[in-house]
């Protein structure tokens, strides 16, 4: 998953009062995996005191393994077997070694082939596993840590995070209906100043793809002046202006904002009780689309016009509050209106594509990548998936 440079809040960590949950990030296999180890040609030092001079020869001669301490105890990593080209024999390593000028005398007659890793370790958990394997050169990266130790949130943040979703599990249990492929609600935040901005409940029932964060795209949509669905006939539609000008769009959709959302789809999902508007981001880097609005109002056009050719998506730089993993018709909506950020609380082991089939958000080639955390409130999310499941099979 990409990595935006959190700021690490381990004071806050120790008030935070215990909690049911855990928000666990949902990363790719390069952040998860075990060890992916390679063949080498490793060379026994007859004598301890050569050490040092072996390791630079052979540096000089056949630099690489960075990630790896280049000798352990008086074996001496050489060069390894296969590369994309070809397989190398120790005949051949032991010529090219001597054609370069290291001394073979210093080394055993013949070489051991021994597996290590191959790439570099990325966390102190993949390093830890490395490393009995053959000692490594590691440095952590303490926004990977953050993220893995869950301290990338201050606890303030944690008691917001909880409140969304608390909404998204009663606008579930008052309205979802959905299947086992996707079910559920979602809560789209403005994570600037707190705002909810839409507020869905799955209706397979009335549309086959109104899912829940479907729903709520189209209704951030619609706050945007646009929208695909007829979703509430009392709503305020309003029309997009062809001629209007970016930061008179702007300002009209700030408006909005302020005097419409959230929106809500079912309309009776308006009597949900809604935590106070504060914002999320007191610790973490700012982003989004807010400060893109001010950003562009104050300068000048050129930004605003290539502002306008680029983007800002709908949803770009909001948090989403989502009952259950998305199945991978919403993890795209959500990826191709660019929220930021995802808080889900059960896993969807029948289609959920962030964490439980595959994780979407890894996938190479992808021009936006959200981040992803699951297990918010789990035990409450899961009582209420099972009672909306009971109640769609009623
Ligand atoms: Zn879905």
């Amino acid at each position: 998953m990409a990595i935006t440079s959190p700021k690490c809040s381990k004071e806050s960590k120790v008030e935070a009062r215990t909690r049911s949950w855990i928000a666990r990030p949902i990363l790719s296999s390069e952040f998860t995996d075990d060890p992916i180890l390679e063949e080498v040609y490793v060379g026994l030092l007859k004598q301890k005191q050569n050490t040092s001079t072996a390791i630079q020869t052979v540096s000089s001669i056949l630099p690489g393994f960075h990630h790896l301490k280049r000798c352990s105890s008086n074996k001496l990593l050489l060069a390894p077997l296969h590369s994309s080209e070809h397989t190398l024999t120790s005949d051949k390593l032991k010529t090219m070694l001597k054609e370069k000028g290291f001394d073979l005398s210093l080394l055993e007659e013949d070489f051991q082939v021994l597996k290590v890793p191959s790439r570099a370790a990325r966390t102190k958990a993949q390093a830890a596993r490395a490393t009995k394997i053959w000692p490594l050169n590691f440095h952590p990266d303490p926004n990977i840590e953050c993220l893995i130790d869950g301290s990338v949130f201050a606890d303030q943040q944690l008691d917001l995070i909880e409140r969304y979703m608390n909404v998204a599990i009663e606008a579930a249990k008052l309205e979802a209906i959905g299947d086992e492929h996707c079910n559920g609600s979602a809560v789209i935040v403005d994570p600037e100043d707190g705002r909810i901005l839409a507020i869905a409940a799955s209706r397979i029932d009335q549309h086959p793809m109104w899912h829940a964060v479907m729903l709520a795209v189209d209704l951030v949509a619609k706050l945007q002046g646009g929208g695909a669905w007829k979703l509430n006939k009392d709503s305020r539609e309003s029309v997009q202006i062809a001629d209007e000008d970016y930061a008179t769009r702007e300002r009209r959709i700030k408006r909005k904002y302020i005097e419409e959302a959230p929106l809500y789809y079912p309309s009776s999902l308006s009597i949900l009780d809604l935590p106070e508007e504060e914002s999320l981001k007191s610790t973490v880097v700012k982003q989004g689309r807010r400060n893109n609005i001010s950003k562009r109002t104050d300068s000048g056009k050129s930004e605003a016009v290539n502002a306008e050719k680029c983007g800002p998506y709908l949803c770009t730089g909001y948090w989403t509050f989502l009952l259950r993993e998305p199945c991978p018709l919403c993890a795209m909506a959500l990826l191709h209106s660019r929220v930021s950020r995802i808080f889900y609380g059960v896993p969807n082991q029948c289609t959920g594509v962030l964490g439980s089939k595959t994780v979407l958000h890894a996938v190479p080639g992808l021009n936006h990548r959200y981040q992803v955390w699951s297990g918010v409130l789990e035990q409450d999310c899961r009582r209420v998936l099972q009672e909306i499941q009971n109640r769609n099979t009623d």
